[in-house]
């Protein structure tokens, strides 16, 4: 019985210290009191597991404001050193491993180049880039591994979460990648692997327009199409994990030819090499790979990018509404399409 109680009361104390930490991250910096009204405890166990986070140099005090009437109030921060994490993208044209304090202020970066579906067709040499990328970040930042306290992993396809991460590619080759068994072979950081859109949306409800929203998607328009779903504060998934997997939706019924084999997908027309095939179609008087240039430099720019002759999108996409029937009540805003640099 006795225990128990020791035992209940310690997790207590470890699940105060979480709830704190984690309003100290993503609220901070705040004030005690601040702190005292996010999480609904006392401020005497505010103060005490405070005190604590301070003298393990978790949390330090980040300047002060003033008060109605009172002493200034100290701010409070999570210590932007007390921990690092590490972000692998691994995209259809490279892998980027990037290592940042937990402010996110990169520290180091290293790049790769891939071939496009290389994670599905041959899976090993995309590992041993990942694992590069690792040790080459920690080392560049002369950060201990053991300051490490996750490593995030965004990847194109369906990812299955369960005892063993798999994960399904979405066009060809070869199914069901162990790519966590894969990465234990050369690594002891922890991994959290995950859909790269899934990822980004999670990344953009903790820090981006999602912030304080219960239900968004977010959309990822790159060399592959994907998106994720929030639902009630929580990814949906679906039940094949795949529920943002549209890039193969098929938007026309005989539609353009896919990489996936299928034909009308939505990455046939919205994918970054559709853009450019689209786009080197639409100048036929360039010389060959110029505009494919052009809309890769100029989409690095961020500039509007026009064709020397402009297609109506009837030409590509599904009809357009006739003219005098229901029509969207507002214009919807510009689609910004990133393109990886070919
Ligand atoms: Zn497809």
């Amino acid at each position: 019985m006795g225990q128990m109680n020791r035992r209940t009361v310690r997790d207590l104390r470890r699940g105060n210290r979480s709830t704190l930490l984690r309003q100290l991250y993503f609220q901070g910096p705040v004030s005690r009191q601040e702190l005292g009204a996010l999480t609904g405890l006392s401020s005497g166990s505010v103060s005490n597991v405070v005190g604590e986070l301070l003298a393990d140099a978790l949390v330090e005090e980040a300047g002060s404001v003033e008060s109605d009437g009172g002493r200034p109030r100290t701010l409070l921060r999570v210590a932007p050193g007390s921990g690092h994490l590490i972000g692998v993208d691994v995209g259809e044209t490279h892998v980027r491993v990037e290592l940042f304090d937990l402010m996110l202020t990169e520290l180091a970066r290293w790049e790769h180049p891939l071939t496009p579906g290389g994670l599905e067709r041959d899976p090993e040499p995309v590992v041993g880039h990942i694992l590069a990328g690792l040790e080459a970040v920690v080392a560049k930042s002369g950060t201990e591994p053991e300051a490490v306290i996750g490593v995030g992993v965004g990847v194109p396809g369906v990812v299955e979460q369960g005892d063993e991460v798999l994960v399904h590619g979405p066009t060809a080759g070869r199914d069901a990648v162990p790519l966590e068994r894969l990465l234990r072979t050369g690594t002891d950081l922890p991994l959290f692997i995950d859909n790269g859109a899934t990822a980004q949306g999670q990344a953009e409800m903790w820090f981006g327009a999602g912030r304080g929203a219960d239900n968004a998607v977010i959309a990822l328009i790159g060399s592959g199409v994907g998106a994720a779903i929030v639902t009630a504060g929580a990814p949906y998934r679906g039940a094949t994990s795949s529920a943002g997997e549209w890039g193969h939706t098929v938007v026309q019924v005989g539609g353009r030819a896919c990489r996936c084999g299928a034909v009308g997908c939505l990455e046939a027309y919205v994918g970054a090499q559709a853009v450019l095939d689209r786009y080197g179609r639409a100048a036929p008087g360039d010389r060959p790979g110029k505009a494919a240039r052009t809309v890769s430099r100029r989409a690095a720019r961020r500039a509007p990018v026009r064709t020397s002759r402009p297609r109506s999108p009837r030409s590509w996409g599904p009809p357009e509404p006739r003219r005098g029937r229901a029509r969207c009540w507002r214009r919807p805003p510009p689609i910004s399409v990133p393109v990886s640099p070919i």
